[in-house]
């Protein structure tokens, strides 16, 4: 099966030509590993330019959030109507960067329904800020996934991805180990099985936090992980170059 990478540009690059540049590298690296699905997800000021001259199929696109409501007066949101007629097919939902800006489960929840109301697929980003010894991060998350798709019907696990991004590991030094991570994917699956039955053994699972060309390998191999949220080793056009190399020989 072809492994996800999710390149989350965030607020970069700085201007539309660099983003342009960018995107030029981003193809070309996707183009070469032909085992790995990649999905674009930039500011969304540059998503449309992007997605409308691009004629391939190698990559998709995603927006890094949107608004649940479905239009009207909301200054400077962005509703998933505008998102899909840019071509986005995904949405980030709930990256650890949106949460600290105050968005809570059940915000999360409302923009789930929302992506999946207009036929897009949800990548829904959980995970915990600190971890202790005693394991309340499991119930950080188990919280996380229960409110966050406690509107979802089991028919509809197929267009949600799960983003397991502890807070901790991004825009850190290395990631999580591939063991912890191992851990982690198990207790998410329980969770989704324990709230919608068996289909949610078959979610998909993604990590995210300081993943590059040098670690991104053992992640997926030892990990139980589809592949990747990326921040960094995305919008640098080499860390991404040298990540998908790694990929195209796992
Ligand atoms: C992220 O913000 O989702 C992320 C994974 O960032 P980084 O790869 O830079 O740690």
């Amino acid at each position: 099966m072809k492994s996800i990478v999710v390149a989350n540009w965030k607020m970069n690059p700085i201007s539309g030509k660099e983003a342009k540049r960018l995107f030029g590298a981003t193809k070309k690296a996707a183009d070469a590993a032909k085992n790995v699905s990649v999905i674009v997800a930039p500011p969304s000021i540059y998503l449309r330019e992007l997605s409308i001259g691009y004629k391939g199929k190698r990559l998709s696109f995603a927006v890094q959030n949107v608004s649940a409501e479905a239009e009207g007066a909301f200054t400077g949101e962005i509703s998933l109507a505008q998102a899909r007629d840019a071509k986005a097919t995904y949405a980030l939902v709930g990256h650890a960067e949106r949460r600290a800006m105050g968005e809570t489960n059940d915000d999360i929840r409302r923009k789930v329904s929302a992506v999946l109301a207009v036929g897009m697929t949800a990548i829904v980003c959980v995970g915990e800020t600190t971890r202790s010894q005693d394991g309340e991060y499991f119930d950080r998350v188990r919280e996380q996934l229960a409110t966050g798709l406690a509107d979802i019907s089991a028919s509809k696990l197929g267009r949600i991805v799960i983003a397991y991004e502890p807070v901790w590991a991004i825009g850190a030094e290395k990631p999580m180990s591939a063991r912890d991570m191992h851990e982690m994917a198990i207790f998410i699956r329980k969770a989704i099985v324990d709230q919608h039955g068996p289909a949610g053994m078959n979610i998909k699972i993604l990590y995210g936090g300081s993943v590059d060309g040098t670690n991104a390998a053992e992640m997926l191999r030892d990990g139980d992980v589809m592949g990747f949220v990326l921040g960094r080793a995305s919008y640098d056009a080499q860390k991404f170059s040298m990540l998908m190399n790694a990929l195209s020989t796992t």
